[in-house]
């Protein structure tokens, strides 16, 4: 058997079905599957392999059985051999998972000899991709080596139908890691001698505390604590980027948000993501996601959020344990010197952390999860490639929210959220996280595949490996690329790419593309109007900026309304200045600045403190109502592109708001603008050339109701449309498109 069959439990399960239809032979780990030898009646082996599919294990998936037929060697029982290690072989790791429920009731149950030990697992649960350095999936290759089991533990281990046979991961209080309080400095709090009540004291005191978790720390306050909430803002350096909560219950979730039923089955996953959530009106701090109606939960995932939770009965801001946009810390004396500025006190453990793992983050859109940010619970299964690569492949990713992909024939295993590659830190956690692929996967790539931006600290990354082979991939290609090789398909799609921006092959900046794309290849058939950005990537900071390079466009119209509502003359001087000489200011098409450039003009946002911001209040005040859309003209140029003008747009935005309609009447009418728009373009594209389906991918997806109204408007003219469904809309799907792109134009060399 291939797939995620190592590290899940699943010899002791195929163990325990052999015994039960009382079959003799063997079950065994090699480096690429696992393999089973059956001897006994025929109906029973019949029953057996069956059997092995319907009861496999929770964390358990076959991707490939195959059977033979051998010779008999009379055994007379059946057991677990030793692991056979093989180069050149490789099979899925499985991702860390949550407490499961079995583990939770023995953890709160006074009777048992692991009550409130903040390290039980099972063959069912806990850290898998976190500790395992090398596979195939031994102790001795996890940092989970560290601890011998003592003999009650051996006991388990050692006892078919136990829950923790063969449990790679299993200790207890006498021989298992351990938890402690490190205070930095002289703390107000007396200790109590035990650490997790000591941290919910602290906690309900207002103070800040990191927490070393599966895959790094966090930072906890008390999400009820104004005082505390805005202390952690500004030690950390976040001023307004949402925080993430978290609690025990679904209950104690749905006190603070409305939750769906497919929010619920999100939730209560054993992937635990953050979950985004329209919030209630509740006791929680202003500052935990200001000027948003959603918020980021997510359940307790590990036996020490559950016992933390459990003293507390609050909600918990918990945020990922780095300054600004860092990676977060994962070794305790790391965490101590970076984060000593930042909390009051450690919650430290010593089983090590072989690999920084952040939160995933999702919401529900159209009754569907959208990722936002993929990572723990997800990373690093593998997704398939629809065409093979026939050389082993690096695709480096994008500069920001970065991931990278390896693959090879149809397997891609796409890294989990690694960051922006902007800072050092960044850089060596790419490295270590790309070595750690490699070594897991077995793979020597020998093509690099990157972006066409020859600057970007990316491209470095991908020269620096020294292959023979390097690939450029432009970056709404990719965007494209990642939806097409997500859904199978191969033929061409009209692609519709929204981001904030992407190097364009007429080095120009992109972000509203109508490509005619495959795997292999893509026309650009229509694009946003260019329009001048003055100060560059400043732009994409303060949203006036956009305002004013749409308005330098056509200078008889006025794009006015609140745009420059309280910006200095002087800056407003310089940035026209900027236009009129075109210094530092790059000709861009992006519909990320559309938003903000709309969001300037409806007063809604002066300047972004994180991505996107501009365009999540506009999503949302724009609610889920329906609106006319206002006009968005589009028109062809002598060569045959269509271009879209958002200058009567933006003109109309601001008319009516001196009319005196609302805010939100004219952020929805907005949104329906662009779906209108790009549906009707789109349509024509299609027609013209005589394709079907429409791929969406870039950032601006995962804004819900431009996602919902652009897909309805599709469905309405007869598309059939391919949404992201494994990744991100956004740039955390980019390698994953980098490297459908290349496995294409591979397939096509060889
Ligand atoms: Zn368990
Ligand atoms: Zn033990
Ligand atoms: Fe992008």
């Amino acid at each position: 058997m291939r797939g995620v069959v190592q590290g899940v439990g699943f010899r002791p399960f195929v163990h325990r079905l052999a015994v039960r239809l009382d079959l003799a032979g063997w079950v065994r780990n090699t480096s690429g599957d696992v393999q089973v030898l059956i001897e006994g009646a025929p109906d029973r082996i019949e029953t057996f392999v069956r059997e092995l599919r319907v009861e496999a294990p929770p964390l358990a998936r076959i991707d490939d059985l195959r059977t033979e037929r051998c010779a008999v060697s009379n055994l007379t029982a059946f057991t677990i051999l030793d692991t056979q290690t093989g180069g050149g072989q490789r099979q899925p790791v499985s991702p860390d998972a949550a407490l499961c429920a079995a583990c939770e009731a023995e953890l709160f149950d006074p009777a048992n000899r692991r009550y409130r030990y903040p390290f039980i697992t099972c063959t069912d649960c806990g850290p898998r991709f976190t500790v395992i350095e090398a596979m195939p999936y031994d102790r001795e290759r996890t940092s989970m080596r560290a601890f011998a089991q003592c003999a009650s533990c051996l006991a388990d281990y050692d006892t078919p139908g136990d829950r923790r046979f063969h449990s790679e991961t299993n200790s207890c209080p006498t021989c298992g890691p351990r938890l402690w309080l490190a205070p930095p400095i002289p703390l107000s709090v007396p200790e109590r001698g035990n650490a997790l009540s000591t941290v919910a004291d602290l906690l309900v005191a207002g103070k800040i505390v990191a927490i070393r978790g599966l895959g790094g720390f966090h930072l906890a306050v008390d999400a009820t604590n104004e005082n505390a909430v805005a202390r952690l803002r500004a030690r950390k350096q976040r001023e307004a980027k949402p925080l993430a909560v978290m609690v025990r219950t679904l209950a104690d979730a749905r006190a603070l948000a409305a939750v769906s039923a497919e929010e619920e089955a999100l939730l209560t996953s054993r992937e635990r993501p953050i979950v985004l959530l329209q919030r209630r009106a509740n006791s929680l701090a202003p500052s935990v996601a200001p000027g948003l109606d959603s918020m980021g939960v997510m359940l307790a995932y590990t036996p020490v959020h559950h016992l933390l939770c459990d003293v507390l009965r609050r909600p918990l801001v918990m945020t990922s344990g780095n300054l600004s946009d860092e990676p977060i810390s994962i070794g305790n004396e790391e965490a101590k010197r970076r984060l000593s500025g930042i909390a009051d006190a450690f919650l430290l453990h010593d089983r090590e952390i072989v690999t920084r793992y952040d939160d995933s983050v999702t919401r529900v859109v159209r009754g569907r999860t959208l990722f936002l940010r993929r990572a723990r619970g997800f990373a690093p299964l593998p997704l398939r490639l629809p065409v093979s690569s026939p050389r082993p492949l690096i695709a480096v990713g994008p500069h920001l929210k970065n991931t990278f992909t390896v693959a090879l024939g149809a397997d891609a295993y796409v890294s989990q959220h690694i960051g922006d590659l902007e800072d050092l830190e960044t850089l060596e956690h790419w490295r270590s996280a790309f070595a750690a692929y490699c070594r897991l996967f077995s793979l020597a790539p020998e093509v690099a595949v990157r972006d066409l931006h020859p600057g970007y600290l990316s491209t470095r990354l991908a020269d620096e490996l020294g292959l023979d082979r390097i690939i450029p991939v432009q970056h709404h290609h990719a965007h494209i690329a990642a939806v097409l090789a997500e859904h199978g398909t191969t033929e061409p799609v009209i692609g519709i790419a929204f981001d904030g921006t992407g190097y364009g092959d007429d080095g120009n900046v992109w972000g509203a593309e109508f490509l005619v794309a495959d795997l292999a290849g893509y026309r650009r058939l229509g694009h946003l109007r260019y329009a001048p950005m003055p100060g560059g990537d400043l732009a994409a900071r303060e949203p006036w900026r956009a305002a004013l390079g749409y308005g330098a466009l056509e200078p008889d119209m006025s794009v006015g309304g609140q745009s420059l509502t309280g910006i200095r003359p002087e800056l407003q001087r310089i940035a026209k200045q900027q236009i009129a000489h075109r210094l530092n200011a790059p000709l861009v098409s992006s519909m990320g600045r559309l938003f903000d450039a709309a969001a300037a003009v409806l007063g809604v946002c002066r300047s972004n403190q994180y991505e996107g911001q501009a365009a999540m209040q506009l999503e949302v005040l724009a609610g889920n109502q329906p609106a006319q859309p206002l006009p968005f003209p589009v028109t062809a140029t002598r060569h045959g592109t269509w271009i879209l003008d958002p200058v009567p747009l933006l003109v109309a935005l601001g008319e009516e708001l001196a009319r005196g309609v609302t805010v939100r009447d004219l952020a929805a009418r907005f949104h329906d603008s662009v779906a209108a728009a790009a549906a009707d373009l789109a349509a024509r594209l299609a027609a013209d050339a005589g394709v079907g389906t429409v791929a969406l991918g870039g950032g601006c997806f995962q804004n819900g109701r431009l996602l919902s109204s652009l897909t309805d408007r599709l469905e309405t003219h007869g598309l059939r449309v391919l949404a992201p469904r494994e990744l991100s809309p956004n740039d955390g799907a980019i390698s994953y498109g980098q490297a459908a792109v290349a496995a294409s134009c591979l397939q096509g060399e060889s």
